[in-house]
């Protein structure tokens, strides 16, 4: 994902279904979806702002898709 085709960002609220665990990394609770235009369509990735580790797989075009993917890597 480059920021240049990042179209949305979404902050998930600590008390919804779409929210996200704290970076594995840096311990930050700052983690975002970000859209981003792919060749195919849009995408999601998951990024955290604290130190910008991300899980972008390519293919997430539903936000749970990478939720999955980032919480499970806890
Ligand atoms: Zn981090």
């Amino acid at each position: 994902m480059r920021m240049e085709d990042m179209t949305d960002v979404y902050q998930p609220k600590e008390d919804e279904d779409l929210k996200l665990l704290p970076c594995p990394f840096c311990g930050s609770h700052d983690i975002v979806y970000m859209k981003y235009n792919h060749a195919a369509g849009e995408r999601w990735a998951v990024v955290c702002m604290g130190c910008m580790a991300d899980i972008d797989p390519g293919w997430a075009q539903q936000k749970h898709q990478v939720q999955d993917l980032w919480n499970r890597r806890m």
